[in-house]
């Protein structure tokens, strides 16, 4: 059975379209902002620091040196495998994410330059069925990878994500393995591999490709984990530590190399593409 077809597919640029709202309210501090000035310092609230929401597009550019995003991404979407139906079919559950995001699926593949480093970066956007990893995502990131090789360039992904998109059952839970193949090439050919968690990166992603990074960065107030917190009390019985599944927490026990502030991701990412770049 195909799992991919590749009509309806689109590709992205960065070109924002114009927003009649120019003011919004942070749910933080409540105080009313003035929307240029939040977009211009990567979506963080200008009163009390609180990061808002962050879509593919506004995290590539959060992160690129100016213009040079390029959406290399397969042009495919998701088959529906099972057939699966929730509270609706499952193409019809793409058809709207496509049309409120639109993007054609949960991750743009992109070439971009960092910090003058040319890299093969893999952004996901949690509107998007909550950033899930079906067949696609598994393909995208595993094209990425290959293109990363293709370039001798380093590989970048960024990860917000709900998980294993239950939608494609095994076909998803296989996206994991596959992932963890490819990257094994990037490995072998000596190319690094960035991960960035960023809030939230959990399921069989952060259980697969976004922990495989030579380096994994996680954008501070990221969530990371597995399972969500309550199906794991409710399985062992147990209270766990309140800080569980936090960026810290991670940090603490090794699952993760730093922690690193929204308006400081660029320059570190930075520094971390030139310490291999340059060490070659
Ligand atoms: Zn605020």
């Amino acid at each position: 059975m195909p799992i991919f077809k590749d009509k309806h597919y689109f590709r992205v640029n960065l070109e924002r379209e114009p927003d009649e709202n120019l003011w919004m309210t942070c749910k933080a501090c409540g105080e009313l902002v003035f929307k240029q000035r939040v977009r211009e310092s990567d979506n963080i609230c200008p009163h009390c620091g609180e990061y808002f929401f962050l879509t593919a597009k506004e995290r590539i550019e959060s992160l690129i040196d100016e213009r040079s995003f390029v959406d290399i991404s397969q042009p495919i979407v998701a088959e529906d495998p099972l057939s699966f139906v929730d509270s609706k079919p499952y193409p019809q559950r793409i058809e709207e994410a496509q049309e409120a995001t639109g993007l054609a699926g949960a991750i743009i593949i992109g070439s971009a330059v960092i910090s003058s480093i040319p890299v093969v970066l893999g952004v996901m956007d949690f509107r998007f069925i909550g950033g899930s990893m079906g067949s696609v995502m598994g393909e995208q990131i595993c094209h990425g990878m290959e293109e990363a090789i293709g370039r001798r360039s380093p590989f970048v992904l960024v990860s917000s994500s709900g998980g294993a998109r239950i939608q494609e059952g095994i076909f998803s839970l296989l996206q994991m393995a596959k992932t963890a193949a490819v990257r094994g090439r990037l490995a072998a050919e000596r190319l690094p591999f960035i991960s960035v968690m960023t809030y939230p990166t959990s399921g069989g992603v952060q259980a697969s490709i976004a922990s495989l990074g030579d380096v994994i960065i996680a954008e501070r107030g990221a969530m990371i984990g597995f399972a969500g917190r309550r199906v794991i009390q409710n399985t062992i019985a147990e209270e766990l530590p309140k800080d569980y599944q936090t960026d810290l927490f991670a940090l603490e026990h090794g699952l993760i190399d730093r922690v690193v502030k929204r308006e400081d991701l660029r320059a570190e990412l930075g520094n971390v593409l030139g310490f291999f770049v340059e060490g070659r």
